[in-house]
């Protein structure tokens, strides 16, 4: 383990983040949060965005208004200066007298405004007067309202232009303004006035292009705050309308900046104004208010959508990692136990891939191995065991004594075998029957287990007849084990009676250095023991084991 491991592992212990489950879960709550209470501390860090992202829209549409609506009056202005600067103009009028003189002089003038007229779009009507204020001639069309004040007029002789405040024509039907140059002679010499009665539309086509879409709006104002035309509102009601006095000054005041205010309608509305200087007007763009905000506060859904969007987003990543970290791991963990308790039958499925499945790749085929290992074990095992009584079989015994004999005769070591006979078997079996003479060897095999060490070998000889060898143990103390294997047996109840065995004992070399001699050897003490009574212990040298005798139970 790393340093860094160790040192991140133990805090993780402590809060009980132990399992890989709860770490991923743990990581995924953490990678959540952190980003999420930035967010949120940013929002409350700023409370007022309104006019960071609002503003430059409102005041970009307002000040686009005011340049267009002055770029129009500009080039209007200018068509009618060169209009009014015709010698046409200054020739009849200078020529105005009574008379015949004058009326013809009339009629021209009459004939040339209507020539304008035709070529200037907007223009409803045109119209001259003298230096004294009279109308001299007029175009054809409504002419009403032309006619400007002799304190205007007289303004107009030093001045540049006069621009009527726009108006609700009822005439035409339309809203207009009345537009008035002065007419100077080539020495400049104020002569009159030439006036121009122009249409609003294409102004109101202006707005309408330059609007905020929907349900933004942008109007023209004058400096009191009578609203002259709205881009999406017609114009005969927009001009009976006017902005709050506070409004008007907060606008006025604060020109270029957001402004909110109520509407005549009682709707809350953000707005920018930009003043038109040579009109007197301003042109005003708007937003509602609860839009404004919307786009500003709530980019793309609420704090709380984009925390709940956010958690799903984890809840599924984390659901993920557990469907292929965790899950996977839980299964390997599961199956090491079993193996541990000595399951071996267990089979992962290899789902993952990566390290996980080679991981998991890698357990199946060592448990497959441990099966494999344990079945051979097992045939070795049952190759050399008897099936009824567990002990060692013939064939192992043999082979067994075999290597002993050569092991004695090499080293001069002795050792000892013991044949054992169960007494009077025949008769048990008959009596009891086949079953219960199985079960009462099985039990006979379980004592003699019990009686030897681990190193000896304890075999079934055959029907009734065991073979104990007693590795390193001489003849005497192979008379000791037999004798305590004998009183075990006759000590013992059987489910039905007692039984006793009859043993015989032999010495490797002494009594024969071969597996048949020394067997024939035990054989023969066995069936002495037979002869002198059964239920006793002969060793080979003809003498009757000792203790019995003392025992005097024969
Ligand atoms: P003795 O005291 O002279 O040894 O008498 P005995 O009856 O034991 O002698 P005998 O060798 O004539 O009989 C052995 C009997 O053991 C014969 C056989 O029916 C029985 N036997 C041998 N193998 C088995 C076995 O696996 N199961 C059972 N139930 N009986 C067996
Ligand atoms: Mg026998
Ligand atoms: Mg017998």
């Amino acid at each position: 383990m790393t340093f860094w491991e160790e040192r991140i592992a133990r805090p993780l212990n402590a809060l009980h983040l132990d399992t890989a489950r709860s770490k991923v879960w743990a990581f995924a709550v953490l990678a959540l949060l952190l980003p999420a209470v930035v967010t949120l501390a940013s929002y409350r860090r700023n409370p007022q965005p309104l006019d960071d992202t609002i503003a430059p829209e409102l005041r970009s549409v307002s000040s686009e208004t005011a340049r267009q609506l002055n770029d129009w009056l500009t080039e209007r202005l200018s068509d009618q200066r060169t209009a009014a600067s015709s010698y046409v103009v200054a020739e009849n009028l200078a020529r105005m007298r009574p008379g015949s003189a004058g009326a013809q002089a009339v009629g021209r003038l009459r004939d040339y405004l209507n020539t304008v007229r035709e070529r200037c779009t907007g223009c409803e009507a045109l119209s001259v007067v003298d230096a004294r204020g009279r109308a001299v001639a007029s175009s054809a069309g409504h002419t009403s309202g032309m006619q400007p004040t002799l304190e205007k007029l007289n303004g107009l002789q030093t001045g540049d232009a006069l621009l009527g405040e726009a108006y609700w024509d009822a005439g035409i039907g339309k809203p207009a303004i009345v537009l008035t140059v002065p007419i100077r002679q080539t020495d400049g010499r104020f002569l009159g006035a030439f006036a121009a009665k122009v249409n609003l539309r294409s102004v109101a086509d202006m707005l309408q292009r330059l609007a905020p879409s929907e349900p933004g709006d942008v109007y023209l104002v004058t400096d009191e705050g009578k609203l002259v035309m709205r881009a999406r509102v017609s114009s005969a009601e927009v001009m009976r309308t006017r902005l709050a006095k506070t409004t008007t000054q907060a606008l006025f005041d604060k020109e270029g900046t957001s402004v909110v205010y109520k509407r005549a309608d009682g709707r809350e509305v953000v707005g920018t104004l930009r003043r038109v200087p040579q009109l007197h007007l301003a042109a005003v763009a708007e937003l509602p208010r609860e839009q404004a905000q919307r786009q500003v506060v709530r980019p793309a859904g609420s704090p709380g959508a984009i925390l709940a969007a956010l958690l799903a987003g984890v809840g599924l990543m984390a659901a993920g990692l557990g469907l292929f970290i965790v899950r996977p791991l839980g299964r390997l963990t599961k199956a090491a136990a079993r193996v541990a308790a000595g399951d071996l039958s267990v089979d992962l499925p290899v789902v993952a891939t990566g390290e996980l499945g080679f991981l998991t790749q890698v357990f199946n085929t060592l448990v497959s191995r441990l099966r494999e290992r344990e079945s051979q074990a097992e045939l070795e095992r049952l190759s050399v065991t008897d099936a009824l009584t567990g002990l060692y079989n013939r064939r192992h015994l043999m082979e067994t004594l075999s290597s002993e004999a050569q092991r004695s005769r090499r080293l001069r070591r002795p050792f000892s075998v013991l044949l054992a006979d169960v007494d009077h078997f025949k008769q048990y079996n008959d009596t009891n029957g086949h079953i219960a003479g199985d079960a009462a060897l099985t039990k006979v095999a379980d004592i003699l287990r019990k009686t030897t060490r681990a190193v000896d070998c304890v075999a079934r000889y055959g029907g009734e007849e065991f073979l104990v060898v007693l590795l390193e143990t001489t003849v005497t103390t192979a008379v000791l084990v037999a004798e305590r294997i004998r009183a075990r047996v006759a000590a013992e109840a059987f489910g039905a009676g007692r039984m006793s065995l009859s043993i015989g004992v032999a010495e490797c070399p002494a009594h024969g250095d071969t597996p048949e001699t020394l067997i024939a050897s035990a054989d023969a003490a066995m069936y002495q023991a037979k002869a002198g009574g059964r239920d006793r212990v002969v060793a080979v040298d003809g003498q009757p084991e000792k203790a019995k005798q003392r025992r005097g139970d024969a």
